[in-house]
């Protein structure tokens, strides 16, 4: 250590603190990276590797990136899964001698790294900090989006936490190292979870703790009482609650200001939507090839400003249960859906507006560009106009919602006062601050312009003088200002006495003289004095701006529901939804219904609509008929519909009347599902098992082709059973698809299923999918003629038909059961009855005190209960 230079002595001194992060050490205009970080980061940002002599007899591996350009190399660090700890000078290096103080002043991880350049960002990353509380049982959740300042309180159980989990899909886990180990592997896969924090590691050193320190604000109670944030529960999140915290003082190094849209989730008052369901009704993306446009956020979303998106994307996934918060919503789409211009003319507005939440997070954390400020400016000017245009409107619950925005007018007031309208250049070096702003500004800004112009005039008078046509008066960082001749001029020309050689060129001498020399003093003054100026009156500017984050962050939420909603009613205008109702007698009862999604992708652009009627003592319709007959379409459609209004909006059918329902559950059958790896049977059976164990009479299920993960016997009893204790324990709204027709039969055993089929039209050898669901079954797999409609070769069809035939055929001879196809295969209830009596019986006995005349006369008895 010793013997290092001074300045490695300090870096390693800085790194020990930081082993688990790139250190960005500030050398003037670069931040260097040295030994392991260099050898690392010069690999992932393909950027050179060289050396600094660092007092050992090797050189220290170096690489650096120039800081005014990091954004990229950061971004791409962080990518990667790296930490960044930025270390800055923190005393300007020309008022000291020797080394210049350095510190960290923040550390960038995937969580907490708001990205530059991206201003439509509509999904949220989050940092999820978990704590489970085993012997409650539950699990408290605290996470949060540092680029919008939104944080969620929640308690969640253990049954619904691998759900609830999946939606959070963090990008950085705060938690006991124990729970990685609990979090199975496929859960692991499906979040997107970079970077995982034990929380044992955090530790905030009160010393350092950063002023104002957001703990006293949030454990405060009567703070919390005041903003309605107080609950029972809130003594079981503070654990999680605070490892957050402490995490983001610690990475941030100042007070989170825009943390203050605290929000309790009560994840009960929403409707339960469970993982796979977002992925089989492909609601924010299609399972396919991960499109968003073609899911159901696709379609809705048209959105303007990055916040508006964020929120619909949230009502996708959290959809309402409480009927008055839904008609509500619903009003607002209305509303909007009514007045065609009104809605024009707000979505206009709405166009120019950038994402104020993110400017709110980058000030808060004092990473605001001028670009940013810029942007909040052109924001704001929109608002008063926003705000006018509703008021205006005859709407009323527009006018309730929104009429009493705050426009912000006087932030605005002050932006547009002290930023110029089109500035140039950077804070050090060009004009940000308008003209006009400050008397004292403008005039080193005057001094600056006028030395110019007497430059050009020394210019002109010194080519005269000395008759040299190309003398030229220049400037470089090093050298100064300097009168510049070249060799060829000089050689026949006597050059002023007063004139004192500077530098010499290849080809030409420069020179400075008295004059220049007290010229430059004062353009160099002039100019440091003027940016320093510019760097407080700008930085005076966030200050001002930044006091007003909250009511700024108010603000945006009401601009982001405006803009949600809006985007509701435009898609419900152009696709002619309609408003659906609900009922409390438990009918759902839905009229020319469509697949919002596939209703856009159908290659003859017709899309044939379908009815649903189902009630309360009728809940249970099973659906038969061909491959590609429309079976998995129809169930998804109506799972949506039910989706679409839960969530306020308008939905695709004539007419729509549904109760509100608790959850909707949905499972694909394995062989649908390809992304799966091997044993998708017993995922499958997994997921219906918890469907099974969670769905409530007023839950929606839907199970497609379940079942047929594996060999026919086995897996139509399984879909039997199935539908039995469906309809037996749990009684919620189902609709079961089958290419098991024999299936149907179970109609005659339960009053609440009803057989629907899709219709096809059989004509000759080849049939035609009408797209129809009506009532009754199928009464055959059309497996051959499918494969012909695939252009099959002709030949293997025919095979394929004369091996059926024979199929059939020996099946008939081998249980002799003439000529039906497949033996009636299902026991009735009533010997499945007897089955349970014997077995109950024989549990009776007790063999050691049990005579073997008594064994005969039991043994008869049984023999007897099975006839
Ligand atoms: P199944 O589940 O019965 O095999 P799908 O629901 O997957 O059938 O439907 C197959 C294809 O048929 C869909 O991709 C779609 O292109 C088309 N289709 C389904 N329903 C309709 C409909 N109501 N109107 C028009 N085309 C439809
Ligand atoms: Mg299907």
């Amino acid at each position: 250590m010793e013997k290092l230079t001074p300045m490695m002595q300090q870096y390693l001194n800085i790194k020990e603190k930081y082993t688990d992060c790139i250190l960005f050490f500030r050398l003037g205009d670069f931040y260097e990276m040295f030994f392991e970080d260099a050898l690392e980061a010069s690999k992932i940002l393909e950027i050179a590797l060289t050396g600094k002599s660092c007092g050992l007899e090797e050189r220290a591996p170096m690489c650096g990136i120039p800081y005014h350009s990091y954004e990229g190399y950061l971004k791409k660090l962080i990518e990667a899964g790296k930490k960044v700890a930025i270390c800055e000078q923190v005393e300007d290096p020309k008022e000291v001698k020797g080394i210049v103080k350095r510190e960290v002043v923040r550390i960038v991880t995937p969580g907490t790294y708001i990205q530059e350049d991206t201003p439509n960002v509509s999904e949220n990353n989050y940092i999820l900090s978990v704590c489970y509380e085993d012997k409650k049982g539950f699990f408290s959740l605290c996470h949060l989006d540092v680029s919008t300042g939104e944080l969620n309180l929640s308690l969640v159980n253990e049954f619904d936490f691998a759900d609830i989990f999946y939606k959070i899909s963090p990008i950085e886990l705060i938690a006991d190292g124990r729970f990685l180990t609990l979090l199975k592997s496929k859960e692991k896969q499906a979040v997107k979870i970079r970077m995982f924090v034990e929380s044992k590691n955090i530790c905030v050193n009160p010393a350092n703790s950063v002023e104002g320190s957001m703990e006293e604000h949030f454990f405060d109670r009567s703070y919390l009482e005041a903003n309605n944030l107080y609950q029972e529960e809130y003594e079981q999140v503070l654990f999680s609650f605070r490892n957050l915290l402490s995490y983001i003082e610690y990475t941030q190094k100042v007070a989170a200001l825009n943390i203050s849209k605290i929000k309790w989730v009560h994840y009960d008052n929403y409707l339960k939507l469970d993982y796979n369901s977002i992925k089989n009704l492909e609601l924010l993306q299609s399972s396919l090839d991960k499109e968003r446009r073609y899911s159901l956020y696709g379609i809705l979303n048209r959105t303007k400003t990055a916040m508006g998106s964020r929120l619909l994307r949230s009502w996708i996934e959290r959809p309402l249960k409480s009927r008055k918060d839904i008609d509500r919503r619903l009003d607002l789409v209305e509303e909007g859906l009514r007045e065609y211009s009104l809605r024009e003319d707000l979505i206009g507005l709405l166009d120019s507006v950038y994402d104020i939440e993110r400017i709110c997070a980058k000030l808060s954390y004092d990473t605001v560009t001028v670009r940013d400020m810029i942007n909040l400016k052109e924001s704001l000017y929109h608002l008063p106009a926003l705000k006018e245009t509703i008021r205006r409107s005859r709407q009323e619950s527009l006018i309730d919602a929104f009429g009493d925005i705050d426009p912000l007018g006087d932030v605005y007031a002050i932006l547009e006062e002290a930023i110029a309208d089109h500035p140039t250049g950077t804070i050090k070096d060009g004009v940000i601050i308008r003209e006009g702003y400050n008397e004292q500004l403008d005039e080193l800004r005057m001094l600056e312009t006028d030395a110019a112009r007497i430059l050009s005039n020394l210019e002109l008078r010194e080519r005269d003088r000395t008759g040299i046509k190309t003398l030229k008066i220049g400037y470089n960082k090093v050298f100064g200002y300097y009168i510049e001749v070249t060799k060829a001029a000089h050689k026949n020309v006597e050059l002023p006495l007063e004139y004192i050689r500077k530098q010499t060129l290849a080809n030409a001498e420069r020179y400075i003289n008295e004059e220049l020399k007290e010229l430059e003093t004062k353009i160099l003054s002039s100019k440091q004095k003027a940016t320093q100026l510019q760097s407080e009156l700008y930085a005076a500017v966030k200050r001002e701006v930044s006091s007003c984050i909250h009511r700024m962050q108010k603000t945006a939420s009401y601009l982001a529901e405006l803009d949600a909603v809006l985007s509701l009613s435009s898609v419900a205008a152009d696709n002619n939804y309609n408003r659906p109702s609900f009922n409390e007698r438990r009918t759902m009862h839905i009229r020319e219904g469509r697949h919002p999604v596939i209703e856009k992708l159908t290659e003859d652009g017709i899309f044939v609509p379908n009815d649903i009627d189902l009630k309360d003592e009728r809940s249970f319709m099973i659906i038969t008929g061909p491959n590609m007959g429309g079976k998995s379409t129809y169930m998804r459609q109506v799972a949506l519909i039910c989706l679409m209004a839960h969530m306020g909006s308008f939905v695709p059918a004539a007419f729509a009347n549904i109760p509100i329902l608790d959850a909707i559950f949905t499972r694909v059958g394995a062989s649908d599902d390809l992304s799966r790896g091997q044993s998708t049977f017993m995922v499958e059976m997994n997921e219906v098992s918890y469907i099974l164990e969670h769905a409530s009479k007023n839950s929606l299920v839907i199970l497609d082709e379940v079942g047929r993960g594996t060999s026919t016997y086995d897996g139509m009893s399984l879909a039997w059973s199935i539908i039995a204790h469906l309809c037996e324990k749990v009684g919620a709204f189902s609709l079961f698809s089958t290419h098991y027709h024999e299936i149907t039969e179970i109609e005659k055993l339960y009053s609440s299923v009803v057989n629907y089929c899709v219709a096809v039209d059989e004509r000759e050898d080849t049939v035609v999918f009408l797209r129809k669901v009506v009532r009754g079954k199928a009464d055959k797999s059309y497996g051959i003629h499918v494969a012909r409609l695939a252009k099959l070769p002709e030949e293997v069809i025919q095979n394929a038909r004369f091996k059926l035939d024979e199929l059939q055929a020996s099946h008939s001879q081998k249980k002799g059961l003439g000529s039906q196809p497949l033996p009636s295969y299902f026991e009735s209830p009533r010997e499945s009855g007897a089955r349970d009596k014997i077995i109950d019986k024989l549990a009776e006995v007790d063999i050691e005190t049990t005579t073997p005349l008594e064994a005969m006369v039991l043994l008869m008895e049984l023999k007897k209960m099975t006839e």
